[in-house]
């Protein structure tokens, strides 16, 4: 087992770094105002040679594995401080792109994956419905097969992306086929009639970043967008193990600069005529959250490492250190606030937006108790886990 990275991994960290601190400081006002420079921010992120990470070569992307995308994404994240950075390698690496790589025809990879990588066209992950997050395998979205098109109606909740995004990957009920079983993935792009890209609600962080409504009606998507129709669920959720370890990323890089925050602070706060850092409690919480953050990197780590084919990380450890990650960073961001004393509960100091971002960060991608249920499954194959 080696603990270093390759001299190519190094330059690839500094790179991320470096791109990642052009941005620091912005995340203040993307965060009051809810919005952001997308589209500046995936041109750099492209110029810097940052997106399509694990894609193959041949569609454009740059063929490395999911360790690289930890290394990037890592860095982007903690540099800058906003979850907006994290984004471009996201849309073209992660779970939109790794299903299309996945789809059952060529020509599907032929028409999506060069503009997807190269960050022309962002890919949402459009799953959640109104009355369906956890239980996903109870979607109402429909997809009727009509001659060489599908027709795709339904509403989509909590969508990253929308309205910014080109191409919905749209989890659907294909053939009326109740359950896991009938569930699939069609593309449905912009532009589509019957396609309404609606605000949705505020969240208390991840803000800056879009995130919306997708409502369906009656959309007729040619045959070529579908990724792959009934009975393709397990492989989807292949794909899908992308998202986890980008939230466990996440969860990595936003105790790092929560915990660089709350080190910076205590170094310069006085009380009773010392710096607060020379107080046992002190820095034993800071030894506290040293310890977590680095067991959380080695699951992190881990993850990426035994992905399959270096590419898709596997089912078990992506969703443990997924969940490591949700458990761990609010627990953590709380701490370094009450070590700011009165200034962590002000708008004044960045722990308060790291605090903000770690309970969206939370439910995003599958919450805890969803995450400890597909553990079990996977530690005792031989016991049923029905929700029903
Ligand atoms: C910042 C953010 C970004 C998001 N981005 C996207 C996106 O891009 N695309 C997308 O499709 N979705 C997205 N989501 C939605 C997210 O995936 C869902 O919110 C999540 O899966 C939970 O679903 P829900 O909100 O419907 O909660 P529910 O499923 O209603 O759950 C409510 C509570 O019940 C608990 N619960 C439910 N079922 C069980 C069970 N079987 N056992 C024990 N407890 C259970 C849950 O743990 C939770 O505490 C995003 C959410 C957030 C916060």
């Amino acid at each position: 087992m080696d603990f270093d990275f390759t001299p190519e991994q190094l330059e690839l960290k500094e790179r991320a770094r470096a791109a990642g601190l052009v941005w620091r400081g912005r995340h203040k006002e993307w965060d009051s105002e809810n919005q952001s420079p997308y589209a500046e921010i995936t041109k750099a992120m492209r110029d810097a040679g940052l997106l399509g990470l694990t894609i193959p070569k041949e569609y454009g992307g740059k063929g490395g594995t999911a360790l690289d995308y930890v290394i990037v994404v890592e860095e982007l994240f903690r540099t800058s401080q906003s979850w907006i950075l994290g984004e471009p390698p996201f849309c073209t690496t992660g779970p939109g792109p790794s299903m299309v790589l996945l789809a059952d025809e060529e020509e599907t990879r032929q028409k999506f994956l060069p503009d997807i990588v190269a960050g022309v066209k962002g890919c949402a992950i459009a799953l959640t419905e109104p009355d369906h997050g956890s239980d996903l395998t109870d979607l109402e979205t429909i997809a009727i097969e009509d001659g060489d098109h599908y027709v795709v109606s339904g509403t989509k909740r909590f969508i990253t992306g929308s309205p910014e995004n080109e191409i919905y990957a749209v989890f659907a009920r294909f053939d009326g086929i109740p359950g896991a079983k009938g569930v699939g993935c069609i593309l449905v792009e912009k532009g589509t009639p019957g396609l309404e890209l609606l605000p949705g609600a505020t969240f208390v962080g991840s803000r800056g970043l879009p995130h919306g409504e997708v409502h369906m009606d009656n959309c007729r998507v040619p045959a070529e967008n579908l990724i792959s129709g009934a009975g393709s669920f397990a492989k989807l959720m292949t794909a899908f193990n992308m998202e986890r370890l980008h939230n466990s990323i996440y969860s990595l890089a936003f105790a790092e600069a929560a915990y660089e925050e709350t080190v910076q602070y205590c170094e310069n706060r006085k009380s009773f005529g010392k710096d607060i850092i020379e107080f046992q409690a002190t820095y034993h919480t800071l030894v506290d959250m040293h310890v977590q953050i680095e067991a959380h990197r080695l699951l992190t780590y881990k993850a990426a490492v035994t992905a399959i084919d270096s590419r898709f990380p596997r089912p078990l450890e992506s969703t443990v250190s997924k969940l490591s990650g949700a458990m761990m960073l609010p627990t953590l961001t709380q701490h370094g606030l009450l070590l700011h004393g009165g200034d962590g509960a002000t708008l004044d100091y960045p722990i308060q937006q790291i605090h903000r971002d770690a309970i969206a960060a939370m439910v995003a991608g599958g919450s805890p108790p969803v995450l400890r249920n597909a553990i079990a499954s996977q530690l005792f194959p031989d016991r049923r886990f029905s929700q029903k």
